[in-house]
């Protein structure tokens, strides 16, 4: 694939682009080439972002996103993201290489096995590892953005610390709640960011927050359509009958 060049009001970035095709439809592929630290940031762009769009800033999670983790709500972000872009028709997820809140993967590995012998949570063990609790940067996220042509973004997130960092890049920075719906030791992790300063609403024990959905006029509405991990209706529908469907086996 060629390089190509961006310009930007101070810099000149080269790049490399490309489509992707998912089931719903394709989408763009962008990539800073910048020296000693290609392939830290990589732009999903959908439709054609203009000023004002929804962006989702994240930080990878191995264990959520590639191995089914039901231990933090990383995945379901991501997805709801991609779902209330794709709902607009445009915006970008920018996809930051910080595993493990920025300290890497071994030291996220060595905060879950210190949590999971101790019982604190992930924060807490990291500061417990000597390690900070979170130390991602947000510079490359905001100097793609702008390289994207973008001068001001309405941010899907929860995390006041994200909005601060974009805003440091000189980006107009909005923040849109990001609620999805999970359930088990998730609930545990978003209480842990709830108390870290997350902006999450307190829920009852193991009654996740409705989601805030963004609508096309750009207003905010609860109750969207979540990304969920409780039973369908089918499997429900199943666990009614079977008790029935044993009765009527054994007597045959
Ligand atoms: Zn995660």
């Amino acid at each position: 694939m060629p390089l190509r060049r961006i310009r930007c009001e101070v810099t000149v970035v080269d790049h490399v682009e490309h489509q992707l095709t998912r089931t719903a439809g394709q989408f763009r592929i962008v990539i800073p080439d910048t020296p000693g630290d290609a392939g830290v940031a990589c732009a999903a762009v959908f439709g054609k972002p203009r000023n004002g769009c929804l962006v989702r800033v994240h930080s990878r999670c191995l264990y959520s996103e590639v191995f089914g983790s039901l231990d933090c709500d990383c995945r379901e972000q991501l997805h709801r993201s991609i779902e209330l872009i794709r709902a607009r028709r445009a915006g970008v997820v920018v996809y930051l290489e910080q595993e493990g809140r920025g300290s890497g993967l071994l030291a996220k590995a060595k905060g879950y096995e210190y949590s999971q012998r101790t019982g604190v949570d992930t924060f807490a063990s990291y500061e417990a590892l000597g390690l900070p609790p979170d130390c991602r940067t947000y510079m490359a996220a905001g100097e793609l953005l702008k390289q994207l042509g973008l001068k001001s973004v309405r941010l899907l997130t929860n995390n006041p610390d994200k909005v601060a960092g974009l805003r440091a890049t000189g980006l107009n920075v909005t923040r849109e709640p990001l609620h999805v719906q999970v359930a088990g030791k998730a609930l545990e992790y978003l209480a842990a960011k709830r108390a870290r300063g997350h902006r999450l609403p307190a829920t009852p024990a193991g009654k996740p927050p409705r989601a805030k959905a963004v609508t096309r006029s750009g207003s905010t509405s609860i109750g969207a359509p979540l990304v969920s991990r409780a039973p369908n209706r089918l499997v429900a529908s199943l666990r009614q009958l079977l008790p029935a469907m044993l009765e009527r086996m054994f007597r045959w």
